[in-house]
């Protein structure tokens, strides 16, 4: 997916902050983070939105949970982190290509805006 903006983060294309990859996924940080810790979690594999996800990615969509709860457990965030998926413009997603988001460092409100 050459024009999609987290393949081509992925890719080392566009300069980011990488803070994990592997063969599957790869993380970074949010350019404008709504937390101290904003990380987005990516599967290597272009998926639009977790809609998008069959049966077939489900050990990497559990792959991507637990990335985020060991990097939660390394950042000390274990007093209350968020882990979000966007799906579909109306729930605010903006870049159309499958990203956790973890959230941590401050209180969080329920229910979410
Ligand atoms: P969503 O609204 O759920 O699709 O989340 C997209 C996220 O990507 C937003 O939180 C943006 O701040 C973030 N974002 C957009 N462009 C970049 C970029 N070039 N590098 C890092 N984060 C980005
Ligand atoms: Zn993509």
């Amino acid at each position: 997916m050459e024009n999609c903006l987290f393949c081509r983060i992925g890719a080392n294309q566009v300069p980011s902050k990488i803070v994990y990859e592997d063969e599957r996924i790869f993380a970074f940080e949010d350019i404008h983070p709504q937390a101290p810790t904003h990380i987005l979690i990516c599967p290597r594999k272009h998926l639009a939105s977790l809609t998008d996800a069959a049966g077939e990615d489900a050990a990497l969509l559990g792959h991507l949970l637990l990335a985020a709860a060991q990097m939660a457990r390394e950042r000390n965030l274990l007093a209350g982190y968020r882990t979000l998926f966007n799906s579909g413009a109306g729930a605010g997603q903006s870049v159309f290509h499958l990203h956790l988001h973890l959230l941590g460092g401050r209180s969080f409100r329920w229910p979410p805006g």
